[in-house]
């Protein structure tokens, strides 16, 4: 076996892939694929777990969830815990289904949703259909910043939708195919797609459960690396392709700006000097240091924007575009 190469089965596609992105929710797993079962019997679907790094016993569970659900079930597992965009990540590059809807392992999000989310994407023509946790139980250490986070996301990226980072989401499966999910971007995913030039993003209220088994994997930095990864992803939206258009501008603004302060003091000089006055060395003057600061500043950023611009132009995706159409 190939220790990195992800494999698909040549086998026809089907309707419904699932994703199920866990890490150590090994109490949670059977329950969870009984659940689905039932809500999609006689359905062409496939459950791809994509074990995290596990350190419990989660991934003897798929695999015995494999042997009773032999048709549905796949499975990938990590060799150490790389976080929930890296196992959607990985789910995404081996689904086979027309529709992909993704789902928290911990039965927070209810296997019920699946045939309205899908119905939306296949017969509403939905890119994304993004569940929302309109009744949400979960502590409310996690409720109260979780509005601020949306309230914010909202406004960044003009998606007009309540709960962004809501585990249960449906996708088609162009969409999953042509974004990147890595880092810890797996709450912005609408985000991406709408980037990616997908514009068709929904959404639908779910129910949503207490955690029954095991614990969040979460904890209270979530929210200082997701505004973090917000402001990633406004800038790389915005400047992602050109990045000399921020940094440039930068820097030739603190440039010029500390040049002209410069220009001053020598103007300054000079004349203090012609009206015979004793004038004061130009290094002992503080407004000198502050334009030397500035002009060594604007250098930088834009030195800064030039390698951004050389990586950028270098970049693998650098001239990938969504099409709609072609004649
Ligand atoms: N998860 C994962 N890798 C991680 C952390 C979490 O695959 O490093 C999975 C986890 O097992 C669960 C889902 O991501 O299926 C959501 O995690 P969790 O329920 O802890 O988040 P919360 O509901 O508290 O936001
Ligand atoms: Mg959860």
């Amino acid at each position: 076996m190939d220790t990195t190469e992800l494999t698909s089965p040549a086998r026809p596609e089907c309707d419904l892939s699932i994703v199920v992105p866990l890490y150590n929710e090994e109490e949670s797993l059977p329950e969870l694929m009984a659940w689905i079962d039932k809500v999609l019997t006689g359905r062409k679907y496939e459950v791809v777990f994509v074990d995290d790094g596990s350190t419990d016993g989660s991934w003897q569970a798929v695999q015995g969830l494999k042997q009773q659900f032999p048709d549905h079930v796949r499975g990938i597992s990590f060799a150490r815990n790389q976080g929930k965009s890296a196992a959607l990540h990985s789910g995404f590059k081996v689904v086979r289904g027309k529709v992909v809807i993704t789902m928290d392992a911990d039965l927070q999000d209810s296997p019920d949703e699946v045939p309205e989310l899908e119905r939306k994407v296949v017969e509403e023509g939905f890119d994304v259909v993004s569940g929302w946790k309109k009744k949400r139980h979960d502590p409310i250490t996690k409720t109260v910043p979780t509005k601020l986070y949306n309230w914010a996301t909202r406004r960044v990226s003009g998606i007009h939708l309540h709960d962004f980072n809501c585990g249960l989401k449906a996708y088609r499966r162009e969409v999953v195919q042509a974004v990147e999910v890595n880092g810890e971007m797996h709450r912005y995913i609408p985000v991406l797609a709408k980037q990616a030039g997908f514009s068709k993003i929904g959404e639908q209220v779910v129910q949503h459960q207490a955690r029954k088994y095991g614990t969040t994997k979460f904890g209270l930095e979530r929210f200082v690396n997701g505004f973090l990864d917000l402001l990633t992803i406004a800038f790389i939206g915005r400047f992602g392709h050109k990045p000399m258009h921020l940094f440039g501008v930068l820097g030739t603004l603190m440039f010029l700006g500390g040049f002209g302060l410069f220009a001053g003091i020598g103007g300054y000089k000079l004349w203090a000097m012609y009206e015979g006055a004793s004038a004061r060395n130009i290094a002992d003057i503080s407004a000198f240091h502050i334009a030397l600061a500035f002009m060594v500043m604007g250098l930088q950023l834009f030195l800064a924007g030039f390698v951004a611009e050389l990586i950028t132009r270098n970049a693998p995706s650098r001239n990938v575009y969504l099409l709609k159409d072609q004649i």
